[in-house]
């Protein structure tokens, strides 16, 4: 029996982790991938208090140490339901978990265009993370779709080994921040494509070319690049939970206090429902959640 079962091993989740281990509680995590979440994607954190720059794969690594450092355990294994009233269950598809609280700290996973082939070329061209796949396009020419702090950065580090970054958006304005934008601008070899959604991944075997329409003259026009990163945000993952915490728009409900509808059952991180979803606000929850489960179970 744990005290807590953390389900999701990202900034929330790992937080949640340091602070329970912290109470003197034991933590149990439950990850289906890598620990770590999304942040291990982004080339450069610059904007987490106390620390001016750190990669997010490097971030993720540090946090995971001192999580364990904290006798957190961490088992690779997707949670699938959650059920029990005092004692909850968590089962896994590997096996069950007892614990007197749950954090559902599950993060979200990337938003797809949705286009026909797009499934079948990831690996041949169409990537979602641009520090694990940037290297296989150095000296060529890529795109990035999205307007947001992911896509723009993504830009930003591509344009470091590319030949030529096209960061095809839907507005003339971006969602970025402003400070990384402007470097955006100044880029001799980033081509903003705005007011522009992409109709079409042309390939063969692999991307060949991707066919943007824009929005204001319904014009149509063919962009030969090698790659397309797609950063066009993220959807929440919880369905599994929906029967026994409350979801609005697919996050679990609940305030700045991460309690959810069920007692026993806190959520933390982007999962949540909430305005600001950022790494300092991720790790924020995590602390809230554990110091609240682990208060509760005293
Ligand atoms: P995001 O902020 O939600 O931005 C998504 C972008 O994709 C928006 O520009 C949006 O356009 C566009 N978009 C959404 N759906 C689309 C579709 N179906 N077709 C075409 N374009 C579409 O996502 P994100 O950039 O991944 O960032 C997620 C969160 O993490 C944000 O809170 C962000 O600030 C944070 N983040 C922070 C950092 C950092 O601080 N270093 C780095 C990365 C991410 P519209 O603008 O028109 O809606």
């Amino acid at each position: 029996m744990y005290d807590l079962i953390i389900i999701g091993a990202g900034p929330a989740g790992l937080s949640a982790a340091i602070y329970a281990g912290r109470s003197g509680k034991k933590a149990l995590l439950l990850e289906e991938k890598n620990y770590g979440g999304q942040i291990v994607n982004t080339p450069d954190i610059e904007n987490y208090p106390g620390i001016s720059h750190i990669s997010g794969f490097e971030f993720a690594m540090e946090l995971f140490k001192q999580a364990e450092s904290f006798g957190a355990e961490i088992k690779y294994e997707k949670a699938l339901s959650i059920s029990g009233d005092d004692t909850k269950v968590v089962t896994t598809n590997k096996g069950q978990y007892e614990g007197k609280a749950v954090i559902i700290a599950t993060g979200a996973k990337n938003r797809k265009l949705g286009l026909g082939n797009e499934d079948s070329l990831v690996g041949r061209g169409v990537s979602y993370c641009a520090t694990c796949d940037g290297m296989f396009y150095r000296d060529k020419v890529v795109a990035v779709n999205g307007g947001g702090n992911t896509a723009v950065e993504d830009a930003l580090f591509l344009a470091n080994y590319c030949k030529k970054v096209y960061i095809v958006h839907r507005r003339d304005e971006f969602r970025a921040d402003e400070k990384d934008v402007a470097k955006l601008k100044e880029k001799d070899n980033i081509e903003l494509v705005l007011n522009c959604t992409i109709k079409e991944i042309v390939a063969d075997e692999m991307v060949k070319g991707i066919v943007v329409v824009d929005k204001t003259t319904n014009e149509e026009r063919q962009i030969d690049v090698n790659g397309l990163f797609i950063a066009i945000g993220q959807v929440p993952d919880n369905g599994d939970f929906e029967n026994v915490v409350e979801l609005e728009n697919g996050y679990v409900k609940a305030d700045e206090s991460c309690y959810t509808n069920t007692p026993g059952i806190y959520v933390a991180g982007d999962c949540r429902t909430k305005e600001v979803r950022q790494l300092a606000t991720a790790a924020a929850d995590g602390a809230i959640a554990a110091l609240a489960a682990c208060a509760n179970m005293d």
